[in-house]
């Protein structure tokens, strides 16, 4: 799938990618629900109602991550949240092997997240991945999403690759689509970032169902 000796950079998305979205998706469409119904006195179906208008006006911008705003806007401690269902926190098959194996070979490796960097703290801690990266690059710092060009050329600017030798996987469509007109040339997706849902079809980059389809021999 990958010439690794035209390769010398790979960067991975967190959640859905290297982590089980299971935990993002159980958060974001039952438990806090749950938690907006019991503190707004409403049934579970009409405080999705509510909010699923309102995860979908915000979908692919920053403010989708970060936890300041939902927390503001929901009256919820989102942060705190989190944290009460932080056993969800999981890594995905091969991911650990995977990252051993770049590592032996000596790849640069950067984590690049949209995650809000509680969010990305805590997942960190859960699954003990930190030492495997060279860098963990949050697009808030950069003030601009994966989706957004902008990240791209600031992480162009503040960290060294060469884009024509760099492997993206992402388990996002609209992010990989944006790395490729920055000029990322290896592009990766993956199908299957929630273990409790069907494999998804509709990717039209190349995918992998887990790590074990991409280990460096
Ligand atoms: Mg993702």
């Amino acid at each position: 799938m990958i010439n690794w000796n035209l390769c010398d950079t790979v960067l991975l998305d967190m959640d859905g990618t290297l982590l089980d979205l299971n935990f993002d998706n159980h958060f974001w469409c039952e438990f806090v629900p749950l938690k907006y119904a019991e503190r707004n006195k409403l049934s579970l179906m009409k405080a999705k109602q509510i909010l699923q208008p309102k995860f979908k006006q915000m979908e692919g911008k920053l403010e989708w991550y970060c936890l300041d705003y939902w927390t503001q806007v929901l009256e919820l401690d989102i942060a705190g949240l989190k944290t009460e269902i932080a056993e969800l926190i999981t890594v995905l098959p091969h991911v650990v092997e995977f990252l051993e194996r770049l590592k032996d070979a000596k790849k640069q490796v950067f984590l690049v997240t949209n995650a809000h960097q509680d969010s990305l703290n805590l997942k960190m801690e859960k699954t003990c991945l930190q030492p495997f990266f060279d860098a963990i690059i949050c697009s808030h710092n950069f003030g601009a999403a994966k989706e957004n060009l902008a990240f791209w050329t600031q992480l162009q600017q503040q960290y060294s690759f060469d884009k024509q030798r760099t492997l993206m996987i992402d388990d996002s469509l609209a992010v990989l689509d944006t790395a490729k007109r920055f000029g990322i040339t290896y592009l990766i997706t993956i199908s299957k970032p929630d273990s409790k849902k069907p494999v998804k079809m509709d990717t039209y980059y190349p995918a992998i169902k887990d790590f074990s389809e991409l280990l460096i021999e």
